[in-house]
């Protein structure tokens, strides 16, 4: 059976790369199988072992084994990712259980952590280097939150309470899932899609194509249709409808309604963090996190929280004035914030896609990342059209560092197809370390990085043009690439971006300054026709219309992210009777005005109730951007974004150490001090710059 898996046999393409061309669906359920039975034999050989524990037969061992599987998991996740089929899919809800049950396994695994146990209670008389002791603390940190210690009866109520949470979880995002797309707004005639710009109106035409309706436009709850709905549409009466909506999913009654599945999970969230002896679920999420702790966290919402409330209200203002001048006689409600929004947008920057994307042709701004990555890191990208790849439009290059020594294999899939999910991402196939079995070769493995991207196609012999934001996004899964490429420690769970969740967007924010320095945007952004580089007024214009707005993103954000500490901090083991109520009774003693509202309400917080992670984390983005705002600044105060010093620091302490530094110390290595809030506020327009310089 296993003999002619293509999955279970050595792969011999250039650097580990998997033969895509051999690859089924129907050979992946074996070969899981046979990579966990070769797992759970590779843990049992360690733990079974004779010899007292010791760095190298425990931790380490740990670290090398699970190879097998964790190079069939690499390939599985990117092809259901970025080229998946029915066939695929089907696979995923096969193996997802399977696969669970295995994790639970591996760190339930009583005699294995007695192992981990002894060398972490010894940890200071063993002798270990800095990243033995790293990998020494979080292996056993993972057993530990894991359940590992737990005993008795303590250990069968944990591993039911995470068996009722995976249940709960994905039926609450089932219920989102479904209240978006039982929501129809169908628009019959030009009175009803007036003010809907093409594009809008194309999506919206498909949408009724895909749901058979004929010769209509339907607008659903899906984020990319009812936000431009509520930007454009003329019809104030249909964008209440939207809103409306689009806000109480969620809260229907009826077998999709999420109130009271987000009440349980909170119950057992709360069992889960008392179990690990801590008051609340925060505490518990927060300890293994940069930020350390919930006072830490609230003390980054306290700076922001009234500095946007206010930049909110300078915008409300600006808005109220352009709709008086219209002569529109209604207040500013939630529903037409964005509306007027773009009124205002357009009146004071115009800035008009048309005039911008043929400054932004896709190879230029590609080349653009790669001629960064040079400057700032010595690295020459070099296209590789021979390596297999699993689609023709993914572009492999191999990577080499200034002294022309292989540092890895860079894949780029840029477009969007519908065997593609939508999003930008990076992924790897395999981790840079150097902690290779003996029986593999024991040679050190280079990264093998991914970027996904949904950029879409130029129609044939036309070239692909990117908007401003497409460009973002492509320099920052660049930067999430770099953060896999040159990662260099010696220990696979410790390499790349395997780094706490609330330092992981570093590198990649960090990255998109580039693409905003004015001597990189006249450089590549050139003009697809004459090649004329992109003119400094429109570079000034795109600035501004950039930071007019982050006064509204600020605050529903922030918003979205007091709920969610606020929530999970409670201390009483049940949860509130009526979390609206609770949501809507905090938000009012916060001041958040009506007229803005939230990214996410509890009743449809992906984040926070769908298994995805982010639970007590969804601070994070606005941490990251802390980081990454003050660290660019360090180039600022240099006079130059390329400075040579600060480049090799940045490098040595970000983006190659991995996990193998504890991430404020590495901040602080690169920075030289702890980061401060200011040029996040600032990058914001949440303080005048001459108020940073009193
Ligand atoms: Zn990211």
């Amino acid at each position: 059976m296993t003999s002619d898996n293509p999955l279970l046999q050595p792969w011999t393409a250039p650097h580990g790369l998997p033969p895509f061309d051999r690859i089924r669906a129907h050979h992946f359920e074996p070969a899981f199988e046979a990579a966990m039975q070769a797992n759970l034999a590779e843990l049992q050989v360690i733990s079974a072992q004779a010899e007292p524990p010791s760095f190298d037969n425990t931790v380490a061992a740990f670290d090398r084994a699970g190879r097998l599987l964790a190079r069939i998991s690499a390939v599985f996740y990117n092809l259901t990712a970025s080229e998946t089929s029915p066939e695929l899919q089907a696979v995923q809800r096969r193996v997802a259980g399977p696969l669970a049950a295995h994790d639970s396994a591996v760190y339930m695994d009583a005699r294995l952590f007695a192992r981990i146990a002894a060398l972490h209670a010894q940890r200071d008389a063993l002798g270990l280097d800095a990243e033995q002791r790293r990998l020494l603390e979080r292996v056993h940190l993972d057993f530990v939150r894991a359940g590992a210690q737990l005993q008795g009866p303590a250990r069968e109520r944990y591993a039911s309470v995470m068996t009722s949470l995976a249940e709960l979880t994905t039926r609450f995002a089932q219920n989102v899932l479904h209240d978006e797309n039982d929501f129809r707004l169908v628009l019959r005639d030009e009175a009803e899609l007036a003010g809907l710009p093409d594009f809008v109106r194309a999506a919206a035409r498909q949408a009724a194509a895909d749901r058979s309706l004929g010769d209509v436009h339907v607008i659903t709850l899906s984020r990319s249709l009812v936000v431009p709905f509520l930007t454009f549409s003329e019809r104030r009466d249909l964008r209440e409808q939207a809103w409306r909506a689009w806000t109480s999913r969620g809260e229907h009654d009826g077998p999709a309604d999420n109130r009271d599945i987000a009440r349980r999970i909170l119950r057992l969230r709360h069992e889960q963090a008392a179990l690990h002896g801590h008051a609340c679920y925060a505490d518990y999420a927060l300890a293994d996190t940069m930020a350390g702790n919930r006072h830490a966290v609230q003390r980054l919402l306290d700076e922001v929280w009234p500095r946007a409330l206010v930049a909110v209200e300078r915008e409300r203002a600006a808005l109220e004035s352009a709709a008086r001048a219209a002569g529109w006689p209604h207040t500013i409600e939630a529903w037409d914030w964005r509306y007027w929004a773009e009124k205002v947008r357009q009146a004071r920057y115009a800035v008009d896609d048309a005039e911008v994307k043929p400054y932004f042709r896709l190879e230029a701004m590609v080349e653009a990342a790669f001629d960064c990555a040079g400057r700032l890191f010595g690295l020459h990208f070099r296209p590789r059209a021979d390596l297999p790849v699993y689609h023709p439009d993914v572009k492999g290059y191999e990577v080499r560092n200034a002294g022309g020594e292989l540092v890895g294999l860079f894949l780029q899939d840029n477009f969007a197809r519908t065997s593609k999910r939508s999003g930008a991402w990076m992924s790897s196939l395999r981790w840079q370390n150097r902690n290779v079995p003996a029986a593999e070769g024991g040679a050190a493995e280079l990264p093998v990085i991914l970027n996904n991207n949904n950029f879409a196609k130029g129609a044939p012999g036309e070239p692909t043009l990117l908007s401003l934001d497409d460009a973002r996004t492509l320099f920052h899964e660049f930067g999430h690439g770099l953060h896999g490429l040159l990662s260099n420690v010696t220990y696979e769970r410790l390499s790349g971006t395997q780094v706490l969740r609330d330092f992981v967007e570093l590198p990649s924010q960090m990255y998109e300054h580039w693409l905003s320095v004015p001597e990189v945007m006249k450089r590549h952004a050139r003009h697809v026709r004459t090649g004329e580089p992109i003119p400094d007024a429109l570079i000034e214009r795109l600035k501004a219309a950039r930071r007019f707005g982050q006064g509204y993103e600020t605050v529903r954000y922030t918003a979205s992210a007091i709920a969610d500490m606020s929530v999970h901090a409670l201390t009483e083991a049940e949860p509130p009777e009526d979390l609206c109520a609770f949501e809507a009774e905090l938000l009012r003693r916060q001041g958040l005005p009506a007229a803005v509202g939230m990214n996410h309400r509890l009743v449809h917080f992906q984040h926070l109730f769908s298994g995805s992670g982010y639970a007590a984390g969804y601070y994070v983005y606005l941490w990251a951007e802390v980081l990454d705002a003050d660290g660019f600044d360090a180039f600022n105060e240099a006079g130059d974004p390329f400075d040579a010093r600060l480049a090799g620091d940045l490098r040595r302490y970000i983006y190659a150490s991995g996990n193998s530094l504890e991430p404020g110390a590495a901040f602080a290595a690169f920075r030289g001090r702890a980061p401060t809030v200011q040029p996040l506020l600032r990058k914001r327009g949440l303080i005048e710059d001459d108020a940073v310089a009193a």
